[in-house]
């Protein structure tokens, strides 16, 4: 901008200075020309009082420093340059006719008989004749030239000042706009020329300050979003680079030196991975599934396009399911399971009705055929029961259904319900302690149940069943405990998990279905405790600790 007001100054007055110049000669050289003619009108005057009076004669002695012509009915018959025979008629001459008209004749012309610009002043003579008074027009011009020469000193010192003051103002007139802070744009202009920027400059100021808080705002939001979510995130950029990423991807794939950066290839080496990215990068989507550390992940990729659809990287999203795939597994072998032991009654029921029915059955044998259709219908409704309380208890919602419940009351009055089934076996059953709880009765009245039934099938004749209740502030213990067959250590950790049993056989053959501890534990995780279990050969106790909050 200074040098825009400098160049602009600048022509201004050398075209300035051109003008004046041209003015000045212009004026200088009419005015010179003026002169001129009055000096050359005074010699007329002079020389021609002295022609009067002495005729021709008068330039013997006169000195006229002028070309001096004497002209008679157009005829030349005088001229102090020329030879007067060699001049053609100058009847035509303006000036000449001029003075004839008038008494006092002026022009102005290129002589040809002199070859210069020349100016004529002419008089008319007592005696008709015109007397004729030349000079030299380039005197005027000679004046100007010899001028010139200082002038032009002039001129390079009047452009060599207005260099110093332009620079000087044209720095001077930018220094404000220069100096303007545009953080601090609230103040008022220094020169009221300058009001409307900064106005404006407040008022841009202004939005663009509303605009960054609005992006960091939104920023912040997306990053605390990002940031808190379970599922990790990566941006990469199109060589595989990290752009960005998220905390949960640092947990995910246990990565603490993660950086910006590093390429996403370090991060994972299976050979699907790599070129899932490789796809992804040169613009497709990919979904793939994969273990590491133990853990199955879903890994959901999309390419990043730009609106001109350019690809800019990718983002990668990763989601843990392990949990869901375990429990997918579970829900197809708990279908299996459930299609299984639905099926093996069905058809020994199916099997001795068909025998029945054809009659080839022994009309002795009918009563135990039908008893044997009777025990598979038993275990059947026994299953059907315990799949229906273990779905309930899946879903049931934890806020639901709870009261306050004496534990030693409902123990006793399960002893009651299974005590025909323990003096089969000559096994006594005691209880120890009080407790109370807030909970659901009927799912804790099935959890006892199922402990209690167990304790009687695996125990052994003339055993016995001991339920042991404690309570303090915070907590209830239960412990159920038999001195039965006991559980091998192998299987300790797979008695809850549904269907499973150590002695399929025997089980069957006590009426079991090899869901009662997955519906205890299921009772427990509902009361928010936990289950133990210590056994040895010669007897095992189930320990449940369940909290006492409301
Ligand atoms: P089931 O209907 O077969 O009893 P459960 O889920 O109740 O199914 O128990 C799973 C398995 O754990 C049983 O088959 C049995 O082998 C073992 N078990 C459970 N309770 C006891 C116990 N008190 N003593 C010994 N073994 C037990």
């Amino acid at each position: 901008m200074t040098s825009k007001i400098f160049k602009s100054t600048i022509i201004s007055v050398i075209v300035a200075l051109i003008l004046t110049i041209a003015l000045f000669f212009n004026v200088l050289y009419h005015e010179s020309l003026n002169t001129l003619e009055a000096t050359l009108k005074e010699e007329v005057a002079l020389v021609k009082t002295g022609v009067e009076h002495e005729g021709i004669a008068y330039f013997d002695e006169a000195t006229v420093n002028q070309r001096v012509t004497i002209i008679r009915d157009g005829k030349v018959i005088y001229d102090n340059a020329t030879k007067s025979e060699k001049l053609e008629d100058h009847s035509d001459r303006e000036e000449v006719k001029e003075a004839l008209a008038t008494g006092w004749g002026y022009a102005q012309r290129y002589s040809e008989s002199i070859g210069k610009q020349s100016i004529y002043v002419a008089t008319l003579l007592e005696n008709g004749d015109i007397l004729r008074i030349s000079a030299n027009a380039d005197t005027a011009m000679s004046l100007l030239l010899k001028m010139s020469v200082h002038i032009m000193w002039i001129v390079l010192l009047v452009l060599l000042v207005s260099f110093v003051i332009v620079n000087r103002l044209a720095k001077k007139i930018v220094k404000p706009i220069n100096d303007i802070d545009l953080d601090d744009i609230d103040v008022i202009a220094p020169y009221k020329e300058l009001s409307p920027l900064y106005s404006k400059l407040q008022r841009q100021n202004y939005t663009i300050e509303k605009q960054i808080n609005e992006l960091h705002k939104r920023q912040d939001e997306f990053k605390l979003i990002v940031q808190n979510m379970n599922e990790g995130i990566v941006l990469l950029n199109t060589d595989g680079n990290i752009v960005t990423y998220n905390e949960a991807m640092k947990k995910l794939f246990g990565l603490d030196d993660i950086k910006i950066g590093d390429s996403i290839y370090e991060i994972y080496r299976s050979q699907a991975f790599m070129s899932a990215i490789k796809e992804v990068l040169a613009g497709s989507k990919q979904d793939l599934h994969i273990t590491y550390n133990d853990r199955i992940y879903e890994v959901i990729m999309g390419p990043v396009k730009r609106e001109d659809s350019q690809n800019e990287g990718a983002t990668v999203i990763v989601f843990d399911i392990t949990e869901k795939q375990m429990q997918e597994m579970m829900r197809q072998e708990f279908s299996a399971n459930v299609s299984h032991e639905l099926k093996t009654p069905l058809t020994t029921i199916s099997g001795f009705a068909e025998i029945m029915k054809n009659g080839l059955a022994d009309p002795k044998d009918t009563k135990e055929l039908a008893g044997n259709i009777y025990d598979e219908a038993q275990r059947l409704i026994k299953l059907v029961e315990d799949i229906i309380h273990l779905s309930s208890l899946d879903s049931k919602d934890k806020q639901d259904e709870k009261e306050d419940v004496d534990l030693h009351k409902l123990t006793s009055d399960i002893f009651e319900y299974q005590k025909a089934n323990a003096d089969k076996h000559n096994i006594s059953m005691t209880i120890e302690g009080e407790a109370h709880i807030f909970g659901s009765k009927s799912i804790l009245e099935e959890m006892l149940n199922n402990l209690i039934d167990n304790a009687i099938k695996y125990g052994n004749e003339d055993g016995f069943v001991k339920v042991t209740l404690k309570e303090d502030d915070d907590e209830v213990k239960i412990a159920v405990a038999d001195n039965g067959i006991g559980i091998p250590a192998n299987a300790k950790d797979r008695i809850f998990e549904r269907f499973y049993r150590v002695d399929k056989s025997r089980s069957k053959e006590l009426g079991g279905t090899g869901l009662g501890l997955s519906i205890v534990k299921h009772a427990v995780i509902y009361h928010d405790g936990h289950i133990t279990v210590e056994s040895s050969p010669n007897g095992s106790t189930f320990k449940i600790v369940l909290p006492k909050k409301a």
